[in-house]
């Protein structure tokens, strides 16, 4: 351990070298006027995370590499100021934590939770601009960047935004450090709630698993279990770490170890758009503590993944790199095989997580953008086929979600369709899926996890 006092992050060997990089999906807003101020109140303000709870959660992925435990995610396409209140941040932790405890019997294994949430506030883009009955504006970048509404003003590059985020990452992460230690994650209460999902006729087929999950309980309970200790639960929090100017702000020399810790988060992932080996987000990724991921498209070469763990995980640790496949239903199959072959080939120990998500969107003729629930179980199937025909660890689920009744994904047993887009649809990027479907999706990997 150091003795001598952590220096600053200005004076960390390499920290900046993203700076010379290739950067892309970033906001204009070098020459704003309160650009240097805002980042100059970033670098001074307290993380929003410790150094050595992020170091807990690195060990707890180590599980997950090892195939001892399962890696849940869940959240936001893109979260909004607006979204962060009590209810709707309750409702989430809360689905999340009822999908935690299905899961957790299904694998038979403690289930590592992150909510996509206290940060996701950026987002890439595949145009620029939007053009909207003749009028072109610069696209939605989250509201870390700019607003949603289709007006000049809205669209502005506006730096402060990312004070206002720093600030809603800070309660919205208040609420859930609150709410996870405070009796809120009593393991009963949770099971009781997912009574309610089972109380749907619609849900009649997974009836005997949650019999099941009660006799355990009621078992546990018996054997004397301590449910006061039962009534606390690790919970992190993950972002796509899009904003370079953000994370660098919020990046702090760790007092204990003195290396960098990107302070914004537990968990950061980089995007499918922004991978580029030689690039910005990559560089500044490979010089922060925390662990991380990034999202592989069905485009995706072994070599690619190769190369990725060399500059991300040079030493080769279990918990510091995650992948995280987006292929599509349709593609999976074909493509992951060869890249976990290869990555297994290689002796590097990463974790495997779905995101069945991303790679089944699609436009529906009333011009919303959704997915169908049964496409996103099946790339769920396809990701436990591939694993366990090559003996690797299918390490975890990443799903958009909230706890709300929103209707913005097709179908679930108790089935969303079109004509309930038009009241609602809420989301402002991708589609969630909604309380029910979220449930259903982890009764239905419990059942992959159980064989
Ligand atoms: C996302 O997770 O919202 C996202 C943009 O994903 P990807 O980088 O996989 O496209
Ligand atoms: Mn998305």
């Amino acid at each position: 351990m150091p003795t001598e006092p952590a220096p600053s992050a200005k004076d960390y060997p390499g920290l900046d070298e993203w700076r010379e990089r290739a950067v892309d999906q970033q906001p204009t807003w070098a020459e704003h006027p309160d650009f240097r101020r805002v980042v100059g109140e970033l670098e001074a303000v307290p993380p929003l995370v410790f150094a050595g709870e992020t170091d807990r959660m690195r060990q707890r992925l180590a599980d997950v590499a090892e195939g001892k435990a399962f890696f849940l995610t869940g959240g936001d396409c893109a979260e909004t100021f607006e979204g962060a209140t009590a209810d709707r941040i309750s409702g989430r932790v809360r689905t999340l934590l009822q999908m935690a405890v299905v899961l957790t019997y299904g694998a038979s294994m403690p289930v590592v939770k992150m909510g996509r949430m206290a940060g996701q506030f950026s987002k890439p883009r595949s145009s620029n601009m939007e053009t909207r009955d003749g009028v072109t504006l610069p696209s939605f970048r989250g509201e870390m960047v700019n607003g949603f509404d289709f007006t000049e003003a809205s669209r502005v590059h506006d730096p402060n935004r990312m004070v206002q985020g720093y600030h809603t990452s800070a309660s919205t992460l208040n609420l859930i450090r609150a709410f996870t230690t405070g009796g809120f994650a009593d393991l009963r209460l949770v099971h009781a709630w997912n009574k309610g999902f089972i109380s749907n006729p619609a849900h009649a087929r997974y009836e005997t698993m949650a019999r099941e999950i009660d006799r355990a309980i009621m078992f546990m309970d018996a054997c004397g279990a301590d449910f006061e200790a039962l009534k606390s639960t690790e919970f992190y929090a993950g972002h796509e770490a899009l904003l370079l100017d953000y994370e660098r702000a919020l990046t702090r020399i760790d007092s204990r170890t003195h290396l960098p810790y990107d302070t914004s988060a537990h968990f950061l992932w980089i995007g499918e758009r922004t991978r580029g080996l030689e690039d910005a987000h990559v560089d500044f990724l490979s010089k922060v503590r925390n662990p991380i991921g990034v999202k592989l498209g069905p485009n995706t070469q072994v070599d690619d993944t190769l190369r990725l763990i060399d500059k991300l995980d040079p030493e080769r640790e279990p918990g510091r790199l995650t992948f995280i496949t987006r292929m599509g239903a349709s593609k999976i199959r074909e493509n992951l095989p060869g890249l976990v072959q290869g990555v297994r080939d290689s002796g590097a120990k990463v974790v495997w997580v779905t995101d069945p998500m991303h790679g089944n969107t699609i436009s529906v003729p009333s011009g919303f953008k959704t997915r169908r629930f049964n496409d996103v179980i099946d790339e769920v199937r396809g990701f436990f086929e591939v694993h366990e025909a090559l003996g690797t660890f299918p390490g975890g689920i990443h799903v958009e979600m909230t706890g709300d009744d929103v209707a913005e994904c097709l179908g679930g047993s108790d089935a969303v369709d079109e004509a309930a887009f038009a009241d609602r649809y809420e989301t402002l990027c991708d589609p969630r899926l909604n309380h029910m479907q979220s449930l259903e999706v982890a009764f239905l990997v419990a059942e992959f996890l159980a064989r």
